[in-house]
């Protein structure tokens, strides 16, 4: 029998999310797009009124109904069909937020169903079986009141039909191939309505895998705009603003918090001998020996260059001190032979700890100066500020 089915490949995500909900934007591809997708709606809802208008051919072959029963069906379905076609290929649905028109397909088939259940009653029971088609098409992309509204429309033609007439509504299954024509109803009915909830899972599985890829590319731009690309410590912006922070903290749980500013030594003269390539590598070795010796609570940021921050919360001086010097240790025995057999790397680094007049600028300014001195005392050194 005739259905209103949608027959769609699986879709990529963009277009699966403009099925289920429509974008703001009316761009000229947005547009096209939708179109397409209608188009194969009502190529699928020709094939389908093609199969129902040969179920009722053989109803006819067999005498059950006149041939015109038949052909006007089929007729009927494709002028349904054509009115939608021409609406949607001049825009007009482009207008509404349903750009389907959802309702107005199902209500103007529902129709066409109850039509053919008057005219002819005596297989009436394969008209109705097609409104559950028409019904499982329409929940693809029905908003809830529309779902309510439509049956609503669906209650008041069955109660018309069921309630305001005594018509002997029937399913012929006197001969051989009017069983055959009630059975195919019925498989094809069945069949089209699984196809529907088959286009429904796959819809539902797609927008469930873009919203974990989503989710994903998300956390990844979240942390792109923290890092640094070439050290993979947390960017200048970030340390800063995780400065404020533990400053803050600090000051609220009257915590100590120490500071420390590294800068590595004569980097200039490692670019110089080795080339910049070296030089890079050289910086991101560094990064990663200092994440593998500080505490998981430490925070460490590239401040620029070949300058690095290290937050150190809840340490005392005189603990900060002794972590400097610790790492300055191992960054000095570090064997860089595999950069190049003459490379030695060395850092220095200013400590300090927070004062309460403190702001994060002079914070910063006293762990500058510290540094200032420990590059003044011969580098490879730490200082106290
Ligand atoms: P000092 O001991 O006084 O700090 O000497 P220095 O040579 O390290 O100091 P200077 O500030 O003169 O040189 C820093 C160098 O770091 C200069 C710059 O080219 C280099 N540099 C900054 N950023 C990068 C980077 O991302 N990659 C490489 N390879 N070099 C960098
Ligand atoms: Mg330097
Ligand atoms: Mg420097």
């Amino acid at each position: 029998m005739s259905t209103a089915a949608t027959s769609f490949p699986e879709r990529n995500a963009a277009e699966v999310a403009d099925v289920v909900s429509v974008p703001e934007t009316t761009a000229p591809e947005v547009k096209a797009r939708r179109a397409r997708q209608r188009r194969q709606m009502y190529i699928a809802q020709v094939a389908s009124y093609s199969l129902g208008a040969s179920v009722l051919l053989l109803y006819a072959y067999d005498g059950a109904v006149s041939m015109v029963v038949p052909s006007l069906f089929w007729l009927s379905g494709l002028l349904i069909i054509g009115t939608f076609t021409v609406l949607s290929e001049a825009g007009f649905g482009d207008r509404f937020d349903d750009h389907y028109l959802t309702v107005y397909q199902i209500s103007a088939h529902m129709a066409l169903q109850l039509v053919f259940l008057l005219a002819v009653p005596t297989i009436g029971v394969t008209f109705l079986a097609v409104l559950f088609l028409i019904f499982a098409f329409g929940t693809l992309r029905m908003t809830s009141s529309q779902a309510v509204l439509t049956w609503g429309l669906a209650t008041c033609g069955l109660a018309s039909v069921f309630l305001g007439s005594d018509l002997p509504i029937g399913l012929p299954v006197a001969t051989l191939l009017q069983r055959t024509a009630s059975m195919l109803c019925f498989v094809l009915v069945i069949g089209q309505c699984a196809f529907l909830g088959l286009f429904g899972a796959t819809l539902r599985k797609v927008l469930y895998r873009r919203s974990i890829e989503l989710k994903a590319a998300y956390q990844r731009i979240e942390e792109l705009a923290e890092l640094d690309e070439l050290t993979g410590s947390y960017n200048r912006r970030c340390i800063m603003r995780l400065l404020d922070a533990e400053i803050e903290k600090s000051r609220q749980d009257s915590t100590p918090c120490a500071i420390a500013l590294f800068d590595l030594d004569w980097f200039k003269r490692i670019n110089d001998a080795h080339g910049h390539p070296v030089g890079d590598e050289v910086l991101r070795t560094f990064a990663i020996t200092i994440f593998a010796n500080i505490r998981a609570t430490d925070s460490f940021g590239r401040y620029g260059g070949e300058e690095f921050l290290l937050l150190l919360p809840d340490t005392p001086g005189d603990v900060a001190r002794r972590m400097l010097e610790r790492l300055r240790g191992i960054v000095a025995d570090l064997d860089w032979s595999a950069f190049s057999p003459s490379i030695r790397v060395t850092i220095s680094a200013g400590v300090v700890t927070l004062r309460d007049n403190d702001t994060a600028d002079s914070f910063l300014a006293r762990a500058d100066s510290a540094l200032y001195s420990a590059k003044a005392q011969g580098r490879n050194c730490i200082a106290t500020g």
